[in-house]
């Protein structure tokens, strides 16, 4: 009985100095109360149900270069929580998110910066994107075949087509992008005015810029 009781209560007292509040929680739950909001994680741990086409993990991007190694969505674990609650509004309409970007290393920011250094297309690196923060994602929808949702312009396109605030698109286009936005801000996002794909977490803006690069398998 001591042997059983001994690591108990140590493990009680690790918990009672560590997680403070949370020390009348169960067991079991006092792990996950480890991982903060503010945690990256892959977005893949939490959810199967987004379609991933991560642009930068291949050529097909204006960098004309694969600068990630894998097609991986890492975001901190907000950003991953509120995007899941977005979809989860789309999957009741028949539409599922599909992801071009999420969280991106300092360096790549600072290679695109390099090609068009243009603040309304890309942010510039001494102040650091939302994307570098892992509060944003450039996402576009599916519809229940699988067909991507036309929204006028294709992802990272440079002109003013792109923008929100462009009205010379069909009726069907405009409405798909409305659609797109007001669901991500129902779920706490920012859209951004000149890329229709583009979201940011509100509550993510102040979080510190990152330069890691994620493990592949
Ligand atoms: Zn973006």
């Amino acid at each position: 009985m001591l042997h059983f009781i001994k690591p108990l209560f140590l493990l009680f007292f690790f918990f009672s100095i560590t997680a403070g509040n949370a020390q009348n929680e169960a067991y079991s739950d006092a792990a996950e109360s480890q991982i903060s909001d503010t945690t990256f994680v892959k977005l893949r741990d939490y959810s199967n149900d987004f379609v991933y086409d991560m642009k930068y993990a291949t050529e097909d991007n204006f960098l004309k270069a694969k600068v990630y190694d894998c097609a991986e969505c890492m975001l901190r674990l907000k950003t991953v929580k509120a995007l899941i609650a977005a979809n989860n509004d789309f999957l009741k309409k028949g539409f599922r998110i599909k992801l071009y970007d999420c969280y991106r290393p300092l360096d790549i920011q600072k290679r695109m910066w390099a090609i068009v250094s243009n603040p309304s297309y890309v942010a510039d690196p001494k102040k650091g994107s939302i994307h570098n923060r892992g509060g944003a994602v450039d996402i576009s929808l599916v519809d229940i075949t699988g067909k991507e949702v036309d929204m006028g312009t294709s992802f990272d396109f440079f002109g003013i087509q792109a923008s929100h605030n462009f009205k010379q698109l069909s009726k069907e286009i405009l409405s798909k992008r409305a659609y797109l936005k007001s669901t991500m801000i129902k779920n706490g996002f920012n859209s951004f005015d000149s890329e229709w794909w583009h979201y940011n977490l509100k509550t993510g803006l102040k979080d510190k810029v990152a330069n890691e690069k994620w493990k592949c398998d």
